[in-house]
């Protein structure tokens, strides 16, 4: 009987231990993935900094708007 509250009670541990380590290395990820934000120089829109189109130290939500930022000035 006491072998058997002994496994149960390592058993609950190992799980909470576990649960733990998950739990706290989740978040770190989606904090580095949320710092690397860029704001497109034509519309203002905050985009992701590895998909946005960077020119000239600037950065764009898409190609388009790269073009339309050199004809027309931002609004
Ligand atoms: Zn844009």
């Amino acid at each position: 009987m006491l072998r058997l509250l002994i496994i149960i009670l390592s058993l609950v541990l190992l799980v909470a231990l576990l649960t733990r380590l998950f739990s706290k290395k989740l978040p770190r990820q989606d904090e580095k993935h949320i710092a690397k934000m860029v704001q497109c120089d034509y519309c203002q829109t905050y985009v992701p900094h590895n998909s946005a189109v960077k020119h000239a130290a600037r950065y764009y939500c898409c190609e388009e708007h790269k073009g339309a930022s050199k004809s027309k000035p931002p609004v």
